[in-house]
């Protein structure tokens, strides 16, 4: 069996709905589909939360009607049978019914953790309304029925896997199965998510816990550009990368992957192919153990980065000081990024400014501390490129008046990461893209 991940803009018309199910129509194997929210829900429904948050419920009620009239038009353009069509009518009445109650309950995260699973309940539910109607056999599997997470947030493999095999037991004869990306329980039983782009993640943690032969992520571009295509004018899709380099440019900021996608697959060596829904001849990447080439294979960028410097004293010829250092970050849950020390000084970044304020107060215990908001991390990723002279001559001849903050290089044989201010990003990318692929 192959999992194959749809994301927002895949499922985001009507027409490109059909479309994937005529997709799934050629597949020679059983399929595991993973969907995503319709493109644009899952922001809809964070600003809906915000409203309700804020007590704004005037302009909440606004929104969710707004989104209720994107469903109602949806619906009516996927679908002609009128049973299939009145199925998802009752459907979507059910979703926006909940959102109206959650009008008049007081505002909690696990309440706002509902909302925002509306989306992937939705798309789900709308899309087997299309597979009745046009008779494909098929079951759809509920996300909150097996996806778990524990106390730290972790994906629980073990039961995930032991909880889905039970469920497709029971669909031994379907050809598709369908399931919600993003959404799952947590380890006191309440919906939750796996965080912003998520939908990524569940495939690949269900690609491993049924050891599918694939994991297809297919979305709205030919697979991992070497650059940004956002930011940048001309890029090109990588054929092939090793999980190490996928894992480090997802990490870093690619936006197509979910930072912790990689892991699941790269573990139980499940290979992983990037689409392009609207070219699906296109070749896209393949992600597997092996390297295909030596050399820089890409550039990415992470934004909303803090840096923070801690200087002292007490560091010279001292042992132990950064352990006392870690110790602050690892009490607080933070992860660090980044990390450059010198004989007085210590530079680290983090992403997760949550407990920012208590973590800088517990560090002045050790020295001086200094805050720099709104940073950027522009990585270079690919194999082995820290053994090669000439990359690195390229990659620091191609910057041009750009202040560079902080340099990690050694940390992976993958990844040479620069920390810049933030207004640099854009300038460094296409520097680096000229630079370093020939590209302007
Ligand atoms: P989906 O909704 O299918 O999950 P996403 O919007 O999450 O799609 O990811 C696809 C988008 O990622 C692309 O449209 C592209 O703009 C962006 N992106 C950022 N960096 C890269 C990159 N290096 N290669 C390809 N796409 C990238
Ligand atoms: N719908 C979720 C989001 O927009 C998950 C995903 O699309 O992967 O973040
Ligand atoms: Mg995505």
């Amino acid at each position: 069996m192959k999992v194959m991940k749809f994301g927002g803009t895949s499922v985001g018309k009507p027409e490109r709905m059909k479309h994937i199910a005529s997709l799934l129509n050629k597949q020679s194997e059983p399929a595991l589909v993973v969907l995503s929210a319709l493109s644009g829900t899952t922001n809809a429904l964070v600003t809906i939360g915000n409203n309700i948050a804020a007590n704004d419920r005037h302009t909440a009620l606004q929104n969710i009607n707004a989104l209720h009239e994107h469903y109602k038009t949806f619906i009516r353009e996927l679908l002609t049978d009128e049973k299939a069509y009145e199925k998802a009518k009752n459907i979507v009445e059910e979703h926006f019914d909940f959102l109206h109650i959650i009008l008049k309950i007081s505002f909690s995260e696990a309440l706002n953790k509902d909302i925002l699973a509306q989306g992937e309940l939705l798309s789900t539910k709308i899309f087997c309304c299309y597979l009745d109607e046009i008779g494909e056999s098929y079951a759809l599997l509920p996300a909150l029925e097996f996806m778990t997470i524990d106390e730290n947030e972790e994906p629980q493999l073990g039961s995930i896997r032991t909880r889905l095999s039970n469920l497709l037991e029971q669909h031994k004869d379907k050809r598709v199965l369908v399931t919600q990306g993003y959404i799952c329980r947590n380890a006191r039983g309440e919906v939750d998510n796996l965080k912003r782009g998520g939908s990524d993640y569940t495939a690949s943690l269900v690609a491993a816990a049924i050891n599918a032969s694939v994991c297809e992520i297919w979305t709205d571009i030919d697979g991992m550009h070497n650059n940004d295509p956002r930011i940048v004018n001309k890029t090109f899709p990588i054929e092939q990368l090793s999980f190490d380099e996928a894992a480090e440019l997802a990490y870093f900021g690619a936006k197509i992957l979910h930072p912790a996608s990689i892991w699941p697959a790269q573990q139980y060596k499940i290979p992983v192919k990037l689409l392009n829904t609207m070219q699906p001849d296109a070749k896209g990447t393949l992600i597997t153990g092996e390297a295909a080439s030596s050399g820089v294979k890409a550039v990415a960028a992470k934004d909303n980065i803090y840096a923070i410097k801690i200087r002292s004293g007490r560091m010279l010829l001292a042992y132990g000081f950064l352990r006392k250092v870690f110790e602050v970050f690892e009490k607080y849950k933070t992860p660090i990024d980044m990390i450059t020390t010198s004989e007085v000084a210590v530079s680290l970044t983090i992403d997760n400014a949550e407990h920012l304020k208590h973590i800088v107060k517990e560090l002045e215990a050790l020295g001086t501390v200094e805050v720099d908001e709104n940073q950027t991390i522009v990585c270079v990723v690919g194999h082995n490129i820290n053994e090669t002279e000439e990359i690195i001559k390229k990659l620091f001849g191609s910057i041009r008046n750009i202040p560079i903050r902080m340099v990690s290089y050694g940390g992976s044989p993958h990844n040479i990461s620069l920390l810049v201010a933030a207004e640099y990003k854009n300038q460094l990318l296409q520097q680096l893209n000229r630079g370093m692929f020939g590209l302007s």
